[in-house]
């Protein structure tokens, strides 16, 4: 991830974020100061017994950013670079993601300083249920609910709901999101996150002018949110495919090809790259090449300004977090390419999280068809939303995103008020 991006401390970009919408909205300084503070840190400290008997203390945090709109709600990530900064960026991001789509959720988000590509699932199940065990004290399904994030997944999440309900005496489901359809998972769930996307890019084409049926996508990141949007939108909506990739490389055919070919070949291979009828191109010229519609879906950092001069697409839906420097917004803009902002174009993940956590809640739960037909409805609504928000202010749909997302919040806590 060595770029020009990445020195940037992630939290004073969150606090530029806030500011510029601030501005926009008029706030006074005393609701930007509550805007740009997390309201709860727990920064933990914890042993863990490695498989050759010794013990190594790790350290996590969990981060509550805003709770106004209801209980907080946020991912787990497990990295060595983790930093308490960057779990504060991402939980003040997901507080903006769910106020986006509307769903009665604040924002967290969670992070252990661990390199789990090194560590045995054993050593894996210990660090999750002891770190599980730290922060239990301030999750649950009414106070703030985690989900998988980077190298965390639904193994992860079962084990933090079996060792959260064993402290609690009872079977808790909706502790945590993400979790195997045996233990009170949602359909669905596990392609939300590019079904939400191509539904995005559906009702945006119009507006942007672009025919999806037969128009062309490129997708940076054939991983599940990337190969998943690739699919729904060659199947469902008459896309051509063009160009795909990974990180050995990618593949381009300007006729199109098939997408779950290319994901049969890349599970015998391990890339896609390859592909036969296909000629290989770098990330880079991914980027670049010619064509309707493009989806970053692998990093954040990958459109700096110099890019953003040379993109050809009409729409940049950012199935990826982050995948847009600040700069290259506003070339983008001025270039007339239509950016479809992760808030929005990626928000169907934890809009069908947050049906889990409701079937949970429950104890009924929904059949494939209407989690699919209740996600089309918030993605198209909240496209809507922010596309109105974009003309009316004249500005571009990211900080539409943010000028509808920030609003709400700041409804919220106008309307509570502040205690005492
Ligand atoms: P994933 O690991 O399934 O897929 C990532 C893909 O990107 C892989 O195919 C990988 O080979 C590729 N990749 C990695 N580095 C690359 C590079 N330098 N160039 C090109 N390709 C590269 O992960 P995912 O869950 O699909 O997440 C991808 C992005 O989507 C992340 O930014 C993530 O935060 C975001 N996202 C995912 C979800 C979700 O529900 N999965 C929800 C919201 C946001």
């Amino acid at each position: 991830m060595a770029n020009e991006g990445s020195t940037i401390n992630p939290f004073e970009t969150a606090k530029r974020q806030v500011d510029i919408v601030a501005d926009l909205l008029g706030l006074d300084d005393g609701m930007r100061q509550i805007l740009k503070h997390p309201k709860r840190e727990l920064t933990v400290n914890f042993p863990v017994r490695m498989d050759n008997g010794s013990y190594r203390v790790f350290t996590g945090h969990r981060v509550q950013y805003n709770n106004a709109r209801g209980p907080s709600k946020g991912g787990i990530r497990y990295h060595p670079q983790v930093t308490l900064d960057e779990v504060r960026a991402l939980a003040a991001w997901m507080t903006w993601k769910c106020s986006v789509v509307n769903l009665p959720y604040g924002g967290a988000k969670g992070g252990v300083v661990c390199d789990p590509k090194t560590m045995s699932k054993h050593e894996l199940e210990r660090l999750t249920r002891r770190y599980a065990s730290e922060i239990a004290p301030i999750i649950g399904p009414e106070m703030d609910i985690p989900a998988p994030d980077v190298y965390t997944d639904s193994q992860t999440m079962a084990w933090i709901m079996d060792t959260y309900s064993s402290m609690k005496g009872y079977t808790v489901p909706g502790v945590v999101t993400g979790k195997p359809i045996g233990l009170g998972g949602s359909e669905g769930r596990g392609e939300a996150t590019g079904r939400g996307c191509a539904y995005v890019i559906r009702e945006a084409a119009p507006h942007a002018g672009v025919k999806v049926r037969g128009g062309s996508v490129a997708v940076q990141g054939f991983g599940n949110a990337g190969s998943v949007a690739a699919k729904l939108l060659h199947d469902e909506q008459g896309a051509k495919i063009v160009a795909v990739s990974d990180t050995k490389g990618g593949i381009y055919n300007a006729d199109g090809f098939n997408p779950h070919a290319v994901e049969e070949h890349k599970m015998k291979t391990g890339s896609v790259v390859g592909f036969p009828g296909t000629k290989s191109i770098t990330n880079e010229e991914l980027l670049e090449i010619h064509t309707d519609v493009l989806i970053p879906a692998a990093l954040e950092n990958q459109i700096t300004k110099k890019v953003a001069e040379k993109i050809q697409a009409k729409i940049v839906a950012e199935a990826a977090n982050g995948p847009t420097l600040p700069e290259a917004d506003t070339v983008l803009y001025e270039r007339k390419v239509t950016v479809l902002p992760d808030v929005l174009a990626n928000a169907g993940g934890v809009t069908v999280s947050y049906f889990e956590w409701a079937q949970d809640i429950q104890g009924f739960f929904w059949p494939l068809d209407e989690v699919n037909h209740k996600l089309e409805a918030i993605m198209v609504r909240s496209y809507n939303d922010v596309h109105k928000v974009s003309e009316a202010r004249h500005v571009h749909n990211r900080t539409a995103a943010y000028v509808l997302a920030v609003q709400r919040v700041v409804d919220a806590i106008t309307i509570r008020g502040i205690y005492p």
